[in-house]
């Protein structure tokens, strides 16, 4: 499947936000976006205006990016949260929350999305006893996500879980650190998903 290959604090210079793409150096005075406050590029420095659409349409780049999803698993989202009963754009983040990935890295057993993303793909996780390698798995209240026991001893997976004290554990989760396990004890609402993000820019944008 296609993958952006470009070094990613571009994308978090480009959305004018840190996106925390990138696992311990996102903490540390080496983010690039602390260093150059600026977009990218040759004119970075030079854009100035913006349109209505044009701020839909970076803060639709912004969250997708966020998440580490193409432009069609997005709108796959978006259609499902549309869907869904209550405020579309408060279903799109519960959704996008949900995601087996996401949720690893929540938990604190990977440093960042896409190290999630890869631990998954690689077999790491068992949700309910089960494993399962998908990480657009969505999880419900009441799912349990463990560390295979086989996995428990990897360097990558003890240091992210010392780092997750830096971060946090969302309130709608519960770690049992010494036991490899997390819960899902609700869905997120609104008010857990604390990112500077403005759904209804989304809505608006793929409404058109
Ligand atoms: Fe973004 Fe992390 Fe790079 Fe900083 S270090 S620009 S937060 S990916």
């Amino acid at each position: 499947m296609a993958r952006y290959r470009d070094s990613v604090c571009r994308i978090c210079r480009r959305e004018g936000l840190k996106l925390f793409l990138k696992a311990d150096r996102c903490y540390t005075d080496k983010c690039s976006i602390d260093r150059r406050a600026y977009p990218p590029g040759q004119h970075g420095q030079g854009r100035k205006k913006v349109t209505e659409y044009g701020t839909q349409l970076r803060e639709k780049q912004k969250v997708r990016r966020m998440y580490g999803l193409l432009e069609k698993q997005f709108r796959g989202y978006f259609k499902a949260a549309e869907r869904k009963k209550g405020v579309t754009g408060e279903n799109l983040l519960v959704l996008l929350e949900t995601r087996l990935d996401n949720i690893v890295y929540r938990l604190g057993f990977a440093s960042s999305r896409n190290e999630a993303r890869q631990m998954v793909n690689h077999g790491h996780f068992l949700v309910n006893g089960k494993k399962v390698d998908v990480t657009s798995y969505l999880l419900k209240p009441g799912n349990v996500i463990e560390v295979r026991e086989k996995s428990r001893k990897q360097e990558k997976i003890n240091s992210s879980l010392d780092a997750v004290v830096r971060r946090g554990v969302p309130e709608w989760l519960e770690l049992e650190r010494d036991n490899f396990k997390g819960t899902v004890k609700a869905l997120p609402t609104r008010d857990d998903i604390t990112m500077p993000i403005q759904e209804n820019l989304i809505v608006e944008l793929y409404s058109k």
